[in-house]
C-alpha cells in the first residue's frame, strides 16, 4: 500500500528549528560551524535567491554540511529578512542583493554561484540574469513555465560559458540512483508496468496555485518528481500520454489549476504507467515491476526516511543530506570541469512532458510528447 508521506510532518519540525534559529540570530557567532573542504580543495560562494521555505529550512542548513560550497551572498525583497540573515549566517553586507541590484553580483568575486529559489513563474527572468552576471546558476525545478522559457534559460547559460543544474535532489540519492541502475542493467526485464503518486494537502491558497507564478499545480510542483522516477527507471522520456483531471473538492482553492491529476505515460519499449498527484492528498511512492522482478519506493520523495525495497529484499538507503549532496556535486562540476548529471537540458525535456499531459488533460486526448532538443 502506498504510504502517505510525512514530507509536511518532518518540514513543520524543520521550520520550527529554523524560525526559532533566524528569530533569535543577534550576532554572527551564533552560526554553527562550516564542515572544512577537503585537502587542496577551495570552497565556492552560493548567492540563495528567494529565502523562503526551501532556502530557509533546507539549503541554508545543508551548507553548513557542503564541503565544496558555502553560503556566500543572498538577494531578498525584505530588507529585514536580510538583516536577519546576515547575523546569523555572518554574510558581509556587500554579499547582499534585492532585485533590483541583483545584477551586480557580476562584480562580486566572493559568489561563484546563483542559486535560484524563487516562484516558477521567475525562474527564466532570475536564471537569465544570473548568467548574464557570469556566474553558474541552480535552478530550482521545475525549471520554468515553459519550453521556450526553458531554451532561453539554456541559451543564456551556454552564451555566457556558465553550468547549469536543475534542483533535482533525489538524483544525488541512492534510492532513485537504484531507479537509475535499474534502467541501465535492466534488472528487472522490460516492459515495466509502473504507478507513482506525490502529493500534499495544501491548507490555504498561494502563489502554488496560481497560473502567473506556478503555471499549473500539483502536477508542476509535486507530480514532476514522480515523472522524474518514471524516465530514470524506463531510463527514456515517455512517447505519449493521457491525463484527466478529479472533480475538485476545494473549487475555491484550485480556481486557476488543479486539485488532483491522474495521467498515464507509456514508454517506447513498451513500458508504461499510472500516475497521480494532488494538492489534497499526503502521498508520495513509485513502482516499477517487470518479468524478472519489481521495486518499491515508499516514502520516495521525501527529503529524509526514504525507503525501498525490491524483489532481492530491502534497499540500504543512506539519510544523506540530498541538498548537501547536489550542492557539492555541482561545485565538483565547476571545479573540475564535468558535466551536470542533471542540466538545464532534462528541466527542459520534463517540461515537454508536463506541456504534453496538460494538453491531454485539456483535450481529453491521448498526447504525443515532443522530442526536440536544443
Ligand atoms: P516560498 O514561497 O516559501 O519562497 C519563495 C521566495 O521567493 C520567498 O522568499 C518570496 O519572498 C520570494 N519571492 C520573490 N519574488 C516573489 C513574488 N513575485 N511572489 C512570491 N514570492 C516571491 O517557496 P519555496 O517553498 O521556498 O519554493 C521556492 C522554489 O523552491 C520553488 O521553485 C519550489 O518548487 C522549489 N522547492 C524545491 C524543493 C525541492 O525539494 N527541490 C522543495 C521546496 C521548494
Amino acid at each position: 500500500m502506498p504510504q502517505p508521506s510525512t514530507r509536511r510532518d518532518f518540514l513543520a519540525r524543520l521550520a520550527a528549528g529554523s524560525a526559532a534559529l533566524l528569530a533569535g540570530a543577534t550576532t554572527a557567532s551564533c552560526a554553527p560551524a562550516e564542515s572544512p573542504p577537503p585537502p587542496g580543495r577551495r570552497k565556492l560562494g552560493i548567492a540563495l535567491v528567494g529565502l523562503g521555505h526551501y532556502s530557509t529550512d533546507l539549503l541554508a542548513p545543508a551548507l553548513r554540511e557542503t564541503r565544496l560550497c558555502r553560503l556566500a551572498g543572498i538577494v531578498s525583497g525584505s530588507p529585514a529578512k536580510a538583516e536577519r540573515w546576515m547575523r546569523l549566517y555572518g554574510i558581509p553586507k556587500a554579499n547582499v542583493y534585492d532585485y533590483a541590484t541583483m545584477d551586480r553580483i557580476a562584480d562580486n568575486p566572493d559568489i561563484d554561484i546563483i542559486y535560484v529559489v524563487t516562484p516558477h513563474g521567475l525562474h527564466a527572468e532570475h536564471t537569465i540574469r544570473a548568467a548574464k552576471a557570469g556566474k553558474h546558476v541552480i535552478c530550482e525545478k521545475p525549471m520554468a513555465l515553459n519550453v521556450a522559457d526553458c531554451d532561453a534559460m539554456i541559451l543564456a547559460c551556454r552564451e555566457a560559458k556558465v553550468k547549469l543544474q536543475i534542483g533535482y535532489r533525489l538524483h544525488y540519492h541512492a534510492g532513485h540512483q537504484e531507479l537509475t541502475r535499474i534502467a541501465r542493467d535492466r534488472d528487472l526485464g522490460l516492459p515495466l508496468t509502473m504507478d507513482g503518486a506525490n502529493g500534499f494537502r495544501a491548507g490555504s491558497k498561494g502563489w502554488r496555485m496560481t497560473q502567473k507564478l506556478a503555471g499549473g499545480g500539483p502536477l508542476m510542483d509535486m507530480g514532476v518528481y514522480v515523472v522524474q522516477a518514471a524516465c530514470c527507471i524506463a531510463g527514456a522520456a515517455p512517447v505519449a500520454v493521457t491525463a484527466k483531471e478529479d472533480p475538485k473538492a476545494r473549487p475555491e482553492l484550485f480556481d486557476e489549476c488543479e486539485e488532483t491529476l491522474r495521467w498515464t505515460m507509456e514508454f517506447a519499449e513498451g513500458s508504461s504507467g499510472t500516475f497521480m498527484t494532488s494538492f489534497n492528498e499526503g502521498v508520495g511512492y513509485f513502482r516499477a515491476t517487470g518479468p524478472q522482478g519489481d521495486v518499491e519506493l515508499s516514502p520516495a520523495y521525501s527529503y529524509r526516511g526514504v525507503r525501498g525495497r525490491t524483489h532481492r529484499g530491502a534497499l540500504t538507503i543512506p539519510n544523506i543530506n540530498q541538498q548537501a549532496a547536489q550542492m557539492d556535486a555541482f561545485a565538483a562540476n565547476i571545479l573540475d570541469d564535468t558535466p551536470v548529471i542533471v542540466p538545464g537540458e532534462m528541466g527542459r525535456r520534463d517540461m515537454q512532458i508536463i506541456t504534453a499531459i496538460y494538453e491531454a488533460a485539456r483535450t481529453g486526448r491521448r498526447v504525443e510528447v515532443s522530442h526536440t532538443t536544443i
